[in-house]
């Protein structure tokens, strides 16, 4: 598994092989059976990784939280829903939500835990959402997350194999 330090500079170098194989992909790959192979691959591979040793996705996101996210939140910290905005988030108007004011996000820790714990927000939990169905319509997505995440990367380069798929060769 490629390391969090390293995941963003190696994306950028595979970008264009990246663009590629979910072009191949689209053209190539049957829905269901791509969603059963990203599944599996999710699971197999986060069941064996910390992600407390990575954290990339607080370090190069600023945490979102939802209007409804905001009283279980501000509970979990011992503080009033005022302080919590004061302290730590900035309203978001396009998007009608609160944004942390700080990337990396204002909750991670030192340790690599997140001061809400099991309330952080459910776009937190789900990250990096490789195993959302029909995710042959949103490859692209993809693309984004394996730049952040080590697992994602690691799940798009385990089906590059799984479906034969031909790099270019380097001279
Ligand atoms: S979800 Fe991905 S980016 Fe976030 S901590 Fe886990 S491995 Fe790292
Ligand atoms: S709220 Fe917690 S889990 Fe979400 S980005 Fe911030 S530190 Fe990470």
């Amino acid at each position: 598994m490629i390391s969090p330090e390293k995941v963003s500079e190696e994306a950028k170098r595979l970008e264009n092989e990246n663009y590629r194989f979910s072009s191949f992909l689209k053209s190539h790959a049957e829905e269901e059976e791509l969603d059963e192979r990203f599944f599996r691959l999710h699971k197999e591979l986060f069941s064996q990784y910390d992600c407390s040793k990575c954290r990339n996705c607080c370090k190069m996101y600023q945490g979102t939280l939802e209007n409804q996210d905001l009283v279980i939140a501000a509970e979990k910290l011992g503080i009033s829903i005022l302080q919590m905005k004061d302290s730590f988030l900035s309203y978001n108007e396009y998007h009608n939500n609160y944004e942390t004011k700080h990337k990396p996000c204002d909750f991670l820790m030192e340790n690599g835990e997140c001061k809400l714990g099991e309330v952080r927000p459910d776009n937190c939990k789900d990250y990096p959402y490789t195993n959302r169905p029909e995710r042959l319509y949103s490859l692209y997505a993809v693309l984004d997350v394996i730049t952040v995440c080590p697992v994602a990367f690691e799940i798009y380069e385990r089906l590059k194999k799984e479906y034969g798929f031909r790099k270019k060769k380097r001279y």
